[in-house]
Parts: C-alpha cells; structure tokens; sequence
C-alpha cells in the first residue's frame, strides 16, 4: 500500500502479571533514549516521569542556528547547547536500519518531510516526534526542567531535584527546585555535549589563531577563503571537513589513523589535504605536520570526540568516569551495586543506536518489574571486572571501553535473550555491513548511491508486521 495510506499501530502493551510490581521511575533526558525508554517502563507497567531541560522532546536531533559562548567548549562557565548538530547534516545509517524495530522509520508524506534513504536532520526529529505522539509519551514528559541531583537515600530510593530550566544560571542551592522520591533512575542524558579536545599539541597554548570544537560547528559561511586544519577522522571530521570545503580556501585533516598511503592531497578535491598528525603550532599561525608539511591557518577545528558527564548524578562513589569509562557498570547498563535502581541508556558507542535503546530499556523495564531477574551482585561485579580485564589484556585503552564496533549484533542479542524476544534482524545486520562497506568505497556518495536495494525490499516486508 502507498505508504501515506498506512496507519501506524502500536503493538500491544505486554500483558501484565499480578506479580509484577510497579515502580517510580525518574527518566533523565527526552531524547532518542529517554522517549523509547518511557515507552518500554509504561508496557511494563511503571510510573513514570521523563524530565527534559529542553523545549522539546528529540535532544539531539534539535537542531538549533545558537552555538556555545566558548566556541571551543572548555569554559566550565560557558553558556551550553545541547545539540551537537550541523545545518547540512544527513543520517550516517540507511533509515531502515537505523530505525526502533518496532517503529520503522518508514518514509512519511506530508509538509517538510524529507522522503531520502538517509535523510536530513530535521526528518530524524520529526521520527522521535511522531513516535513520542504514538505512543502519548508527551503526557509523562516535563519540559523545560533540568535534573539537578539524581542522590541515592537508600536502596531502591533516589531523591531527584529539578527545576525550571536556565541554562545562563549556575547551579545553586536557593533555587526554585523540587524534590521528589522515586525507586529507580534511568540515565539518558546523551553523551555529545561534553566536548574533548587535542590538547596535547605542542605550542598549542600560544596559538593565536581561532580554536572550536565540532560541537559548535552549524554552517560554513564563516570559514570563507580561509586556511583551516580539521583534527578527526571519525563521521562528523569527514562531513563537516567537505562542508568547510564548500568555502574555505584549504582544508588540512588531520587524521592518526590514516594509512601512510592516503597523506597528500584529497582525491576529487582541489583545496583539501590529509595529514596523519600535527608537530608542532606556532604563534604566527604555522602549524607543521609529522610529514613535513606546513601550513599558515586562522583555525583549528577539533572533531575529537565527547566526555561523559553526569553532573547531576550522586552515587556516594559507587559510579564515576574515569578516562571516559562509567563504570563499574554490568553490560554499560546497570552499576552492580545499585541495580536495577540505577540505570545507564545509550552509552556504547560505533552502534545502531536506537535498536539497542529498545532493547537496553525492555531488559531495565523487566528487571525493575520482577519480571527478568538480574544475577547478584556479586555475579554482576565478576562480570564487570573480568570485561575490563579482558581490554587491559588486549591493550584496549579504558577511554575504548563503550567502543561496540566490533560486538554490537552479539551484545543486542545477548540482551534480547535475557529479554525473551527475537534478536536483530539478519537484513538488519547485512544492510549495516554495507552501509559501512558502501561509505569506505563511495565516501563522498554513499548516502545518494548504493546496491542493497534486495535488502531494503527484506526490511519492507518485515515492517510490514509493523504497518497496517
Ligand atoms: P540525546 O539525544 O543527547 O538526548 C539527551 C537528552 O537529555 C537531551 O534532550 C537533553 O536536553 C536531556 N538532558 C541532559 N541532561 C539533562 C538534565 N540534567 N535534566 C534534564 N534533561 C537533561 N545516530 C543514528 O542513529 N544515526 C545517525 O545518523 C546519527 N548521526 C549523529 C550525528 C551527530 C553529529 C551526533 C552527535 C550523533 C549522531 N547519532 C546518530 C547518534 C545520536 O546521538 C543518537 O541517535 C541519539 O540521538 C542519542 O540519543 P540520547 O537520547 O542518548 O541522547
């Protein structure tokens, strides 16, 4: 059927047991996370409350024109924007694929609905919209209200303080604020906001020249005719040097992963260039390359990736970040010794993000329902500590540990096990396979030309379930 023709059903409530007892749950965040988290706890049966110091449900797919006060992001005083997003940004992940497994994300008709493959940024939040409409998820959710403390009282009860979002205030005691008592906590708060930066860099601190951070890039029009050195090689460093491109006069990547081979001059492009690491920068604006290269820039551009953060998160000790590990935490979900009270949604890394949300949510809804059991916590702490030992053995640095690149399919299906329901979807696996593959040969077309088309069709029929 025409795909406008179709109403969207949601499936069924899971029957609910009389001894399934109902919980309190505080979710933190209303973005991509939080929104399929409240949706799984209310199939369970849970009370809850979504807080959101945002305006709007989405995080961050809310795009907003505003960047930060400290372009570079480092200033603890500095005014935050939550959104990491760019104008031009399209989806790294074929829709299909990346989509809630239950809840495809299906091409919609209507005004400004954007029908491609990998589609703009504003048809991701047009998604969540719909999805959080579907589903009256609204109704749970506060807008415009920050969490300020999410403390443990005692086991099984969490006291979380917020008040009316203002992002210009800094946090104080005599504040409008609310107390309230809740049995659980789940954590989904996003993890692009804090950012991190290449701050090794010899002669780095005399640097006159202009430094951000990708977090605060939103268009190219500023950078017009001028010499810019990009650090990053991950997803946002490419698209947001080949925006940059559009404009400036050169462009400098510089990228420590990259294959000796690839340093010189980007093929296709006449004003960029790939570097594998920077020497040294200079206060007259040279930076100078590991090979040999040099080059006059006005600025620096870090893509270098995010910290985690929880500001508001008070656990007498019991989790804390280290060199970007949360931990100890079992499965990156729940810290032995609080579970299920506490919950972690959204932190591995190099994934299909929302399917894993779906089911990292349904296993913490059943957990705190009675439904699933969890091992002791002495088991869960075994578990923790022999997975960390198993990336020391392997020489994986701690900031690696939510790094799933290489695990992803195996760990959703290990949860989807302890859930009882079928794990990701075989089309699902093939379609993200060569999505990679297709952007490694075709990195500046992958998301206009591919030859999956078999699996697309695989994906539709399987939706169909889904669409009726
Ligand atoms: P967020 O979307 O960050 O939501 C967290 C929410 O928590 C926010 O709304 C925030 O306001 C709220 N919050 C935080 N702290 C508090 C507090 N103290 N009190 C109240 N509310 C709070 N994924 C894909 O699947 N496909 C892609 O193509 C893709 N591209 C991406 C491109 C970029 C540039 C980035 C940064 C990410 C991309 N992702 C992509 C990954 C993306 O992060 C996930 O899709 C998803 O949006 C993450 O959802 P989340 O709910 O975990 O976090």
């Amino acid at each position: 059927p025409p795909i406008n023709s179709i109403l969207r059903q949601p499936p069924p409530p899971l029957p609910l047991m009389s001894s399934l007892t109902t919980r309190h749950v505080a979710v933190i965040g209303a973005g991509a996370a939080g929104l399929i988290a409240a949706r799984e706890l209310r199939r369970e049966g849970h009370h809850v409350v979504v807080f959101e110091r945002g305006k709007q449900v989405g995080g961050t797919w809310v795009y907003t024109p505003e960047s930060e006060s400290d372009p570079l992001g480092v200033d603890p005083k500095r005014r935050v924007v939550h959104s990491s997003l760019y104008d031009s940004l399209r989806t790294n992940l074929p829709r299909e694929c990346m989509g809630v497994r239950d809840y495809p994300f299906e091409r919609r008709e209507g005004k400004d609905r954007d029908p491609r493959r990998f589609p703009g940024h504003r048809e991701v939040l047009m998604y969540l919209q719909d999805f959080a409409a579907d589903f009256g998820i609204g109704e749970v959710v506060r807008l415009q209200t920050e969490v300020v403390i999410a403390g443990l009282v005692e086991e099984g009860k969490w006291r979380v303080r917020s008040r009316p979002s203002n992002y210009n205030r800094m946090r104080s005691d005599d504040c409008d604020c609310v107390d309230e008592i809740y049995d659980a906590v789940v954590v989904c708060s996003g993890h692009y906001v804090q950012p991190r930066i290449a701050d090794n860099i010899p002669g780095i601190t005399a640097w006159r020249g202009k430094q951000m951070h990708s977090h605060n890039y939103r268009t190219p029009e500023p950078f017009q005719d001028q010499v810019i050195v990009l650090i990053g090689g991950a997803a946002s460093a490419v698209d947001i040097s080949r925006d940059i491109a559009t404009v400036a006069k050169e462009v400098h990547i510089v990228d420590r992963s990259l294959n000796k081979n690839a340093i010189g001059k980007l093929p296709g492009h006449d004003n960029m260039w790939l570097h594998s690491m920077i020497d040294s920068v200079h206060q007259d604006g040279r930076v100078v390359f590991k090979d040999g290269d040099t080059v006059g820039a006005e600025i620096i551009v870090h893509c270098t990736g995010y910290k985690y953060d929880f500001p508001f998160l008070e656990t007498n000790g019991e989790v804390s970040v280290d060199d970007n590990r949360v931990g100890p935490l079992y499965k990156h979900i729940f810290p032995p010794a609080l579970a299920p009270w506490l919950s972690f949604v959204g932190l591995p890394w190099k994934v299909v993000p929302f399917p894993m949300f779906e089911l990292q949510t349904k296993w913490i809804a059943g957990a705190l329902s009675n439904r699933l059991a969890l091992p002791s916590k002495e088991e869960m702490t075994q578990d923790t500590k022999a997975f960390y030992s198993s990336l020391e053995a392997s020489g994986t640095p701690k900031r690696y540990t939510h790094n799933m690149a290489n695990y992803q399919w195996d760990y959703d299906n290990w949860i989807a096990d302890q859930c009882g329901i079928p794990g990701i979807e075989e089309w699902r696996v093939e379609m993200y396979k060569f999505a990679s593959k297709n952007k490694r040969l075709r990195p500046e077309s992958y998301r206009d030309e591919w030859d999956d088309d078999e699996l697309v069709l695989e994906a539709q029929r399987d939706f169909s379930k889904y669409l009726n």
